[in-house]
């Protein structure tokens, strides 16, 4: 597989670490590389086998590092349900929640911004006096591309 590589977008986090003033090793580049490469949602073993044809002595924690860094930053999200990995829509945004429009047919993931969402789950929390720390809004579905193409197969 070529990788075609996202340089806008690799050059957009390489000035934010800067900023931030934390370390953004050739490891952490090369897995979110390998995240916004792939169209779907990557899962940690899709990624090590990845990081292993330019880094043969690449390990599981050597990605799980990696990865732990790039959520931290807050420049790819985990998609809970499927247990892979996807890059934020908005890199240079603050933490945020977010939306997933997950595809059970192609694996592809959207994500939905949506403030009156969060803010709709906190109030209804709040009326049981329970404070949200942290929401996993996923949901699973067919995309359009998949949907249309079962509909071109009838
Ligand atoms: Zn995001
Ligand atoms: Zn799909």
């Amino acid at each position: 597989m070529v990788i075609k590589l996202d340089k806008d977008l690799v050059q957009q986090i390489e000035d934010i670490c800067e900023t931030r003033r934390v370390r953004l090793t050739p490891q952490r580049k090369r897995v979110f590389e390998l995240i916004c490469a792939n169209k779907k949602a990557s899962s940690a073993y899709e990624l090590l086998d990845d990081l292993k044809k330019t880094e043969p002595q690449a390990k599981p924690p050597t990605v799980y590092r990696a990865l732990d860094f790039l959520i931290e930053q807050g420049f790819i999200h985990k998609v809970e349900s499927t247990n892979s990995f996807i890059s934020c829509c908005s890199c240079n945004a603050d933490k945020h929640h977010s939306h997933l429009l997950i595809c059970d047919s192609c694996s592809n993931v959207i994500e939905l911004q949506d403030d009156n969402l969060v803010s709709l789950l906190a109030k209804n929390a709040e009326k049981h006096g329970f404070e949200i720390s942290n929401h996993v809004i996923e949901s699973h579905g067919i995309c359009q591309t998949c949907s249309s193409n079962v509909e071109n197969k009838i």
